[in-house]
């Protein structure tokens, strides 16, 4: 992600939150922890192993609240592994009590998952961990962090339209992202009288190392850029400033929502034939 300005503001003031899925400065979490931090918000991550960890130290640092001295709250989670996750929200409740938001931006598929035919490459094992990963979690993830939130809290998820329609390559986790926006809807229920609201973000593709672990990306970009309303690839500023809008007080009443952030990708059945022609000649 080139370098941007999030816009500053105190719409997190005083609130405190998980941000779990930041792997590097790509990361679209990454883009939503300076969004949140630009609006006040104090702010833990996860990560997964020490490489990981040398990577995520330095992002947590930067976006420390000026003036704190202490170190930033850094949880090892694989979120397949129940003792890390309990240990994840003890920590969180050991330093701050409550919390207030949950982030939660993870997915996997195996390589040989994400490219040809999907009936014939989904297998049981692939299946069971792209569903257990992408979708699973959230639902663990935020029974946890229910646990520990204050009323008025809230969650978002990212998801992405392979959900809704047929994407080349994307197989397996389309299925698991149709079950996480699922999820997202018996979540908002469960948590509503609580007023704890659940969201979820689906992005339009953007350059992360995930989005490399699909096959075709390259068509998959271009294709997205030449066949959106606004004949642009998706900015991550944009997935923040959505999750600033469903995080903060200003989504009041919102949840349970799928929120499209892609330049109207979603809302056109039939692609302009100039911009197609450019990116894909005879
Ligand atoms: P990313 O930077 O690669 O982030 C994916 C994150 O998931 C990484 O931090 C990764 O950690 C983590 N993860 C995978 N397996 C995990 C596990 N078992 N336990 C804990 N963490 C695990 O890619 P991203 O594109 O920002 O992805 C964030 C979310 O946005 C995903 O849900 C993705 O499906 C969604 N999304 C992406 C796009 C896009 O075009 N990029 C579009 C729509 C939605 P490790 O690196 O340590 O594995």
């Amino acid at each position: 992600m080139a370098e941007q300005n999030f816009p500053t503001g105190n719409l997190m003031a005083g609130k405190r939150g998980l941000i779990m899925g930041v792997a590097n400065k790509n990361s679209i979490a990454w883009a939503i922890a300076r969004q949140l931090a630009a609006q006040g918000a104090e702010l833990a991550f996860t990560y997964q192993g020490e490489k990981l960890l040398r990577r995520v130290k330095p992002l947590a640092e930067s976006v420390m609240p000026k003036g704190s001295n202490g170190e930033p709250i850094l949880c090892d989670c694989d979120v397949t592994n129940d003792q890390q996750m309990e240990a994840t929200f003890h920590t969180l409740k050991e330093e701050w009590g409550k919390i207030d938001f949950l982030v939660h931006a993870i997915a996997f598929a195996g390589k040989d998952q994400l490219a040809g035919s999907f009936i014939d490459n989904t297998t049981r094992d692939g299946f069971k961990s792209a569903l257990d990963i992408s979708a699973y979690s959230f639902v663990d993830a935020g029974r946890r962090a229910a646990a520990i939130m204050n009323d008025g809290g809230a969650m978002v998820t990212l998801t992405y339209l392979g959900s809704e329609r047929v994407i080349p390559n994307y197989n397996v986790m389309g299925v698991a992202k149709a079950a996480l926006e699922a999820s997202t809807r018996y979540m908002a229920a469960d948590l509503g009288p609580r007023q704890i609201r659940v969201n979820a973000i689906s992005a339009g593709p953007i350059k992360t190392l995930a989005a490399a672990g699909i096959g075709s990306g390259r068509h998959m970009f271009r294709f997205n850029k030449a066949a959106s309303a606004m004949q642009d690839n998706t900015d991550p500023m944009g997935v923040a400033g959505a999750a600033l809008y469903l995080l903060s007080d200003l989504g009041l009443s919102c949840t349970g929502e799928t929120h499209h952030v892609d330049g109207g990708f979603h809302a056109i059945g039939m692609p302009q034939e100039g911009p197609l022609r450019e990116s894909m000649p005879d």
